[in-house]
């Protein structure tokens, strides 16, 4: 078996198999309870995959609502889009996402990936999309090459914009696997996407790749909302949907982050 036919949570020794395994399904009736009372979020607001894309690279570092303000100058200027991106010159393009911050590394970045698409899918993000649905390893390898695509940006664009079943790590879903004990603290971004993946063994085993995206995505969702309204930089488990697992476990209190 190739070293990437190997599930992950396999290859990362630092915990024992059960616990993962315990630990993946606590997440999982976590995500579970998390439906049950929000429905489904369909979430990511952009309308093109492309749009995804650009949204994917400008959130780096940066709050969303920065974000907002650099796409509605890109759509002011006519350019949220891959004709538009390879006709402007990278000095006025970076001026246009100036609110999102880091506008040079950014703008680079974003042309980069824009000549990676001509190059290798022939400008088509449906191609690049065909790819992604039959191999997702494989482009996930090739997005980390680019330049300023880390797996966090990696992992948004493969499952935002091209509806490949891939799990998403934010720092809202580290401080929540590590505040209930699922993860060590020093877990790595693979570790704790391993945990995830494991959560939704069941539906990878099933066979049908559109419905783990759709979990996918919603677990991410959910996460982001459990993450914004109660589990910032200073927990707040009263009246948090997620608490009953910290007590069902035994924590009186949220295992704290250094
Ligand atoms: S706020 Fe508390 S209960 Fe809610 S997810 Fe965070 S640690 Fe868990």
């Amino acid at each position: 078996m190739a070293k990437d036919d190997v599930p992950r949570a396999a290859q990362t020794p630092s915990r024992a198999p059960t616990e993962i395994r315990k630990s993946a399904r606590r997440l999982r009736i976590m995500y579970d309870r998390l439906v049950d009372r929000f429905g489904p979020q369909r979430w990511w607001p952009a309308k093109t995959a492309f749009e995804v894309v650009v949204g994917a690279y400008l959130t780096q570092n940066t709050a969303w609502k920065s974000v907002e303000r650099s796409i509605a100058n890109l759509e002011a200027r006519g350019i949220l889009s891959l004709d538009g991106l390879r006709a402007i010159p990278e000095h006025n393009f970076r001026e246009l996402i100036r609110p999102s911050g880091f506008m040079l590394r950014k703008a680079a970045a974003l042309k980069a990936f824009v000549a990676f698409l001509d190059a290798q899918y022939g400008g088509q993000m449906e191609a690049l999309r065909r790819a992604a649905l039959d191999n997702p390893p494989v482009v996930r390898r090739q997005l980390l090459a680019l330049f300023g695509v880390g797996p966090e940006t990696a992992d948004a664009i493969l499952l935002y914009a091209l509806g490949a079943p891939v799990m998403m790590v934010d720092e809202y879903l580290r401080r929540i696997v590590i505040r209930h004990g699922l993860a060590p603290e020093t877990a790595k971004y693979s570790e704790i996407q391993a945990l995830a993946e494991q959560a939704f063994a069941p539906n990878r085993a099933s066979g049908n790749p559109e419905d783990l995206a759709r979990h996918c995505n919603e677990f991410h969702a959910l996460v982001v909302l459990i993450g914004k309204t109660h589990c910032g930089r200073v927990p707040r488990c009263e009246g948090c949907p997620l608490h009953f697992d910290l007590r069902k476990s035994g924590f009186r209190q949220p295992l704290r982050i250094k």
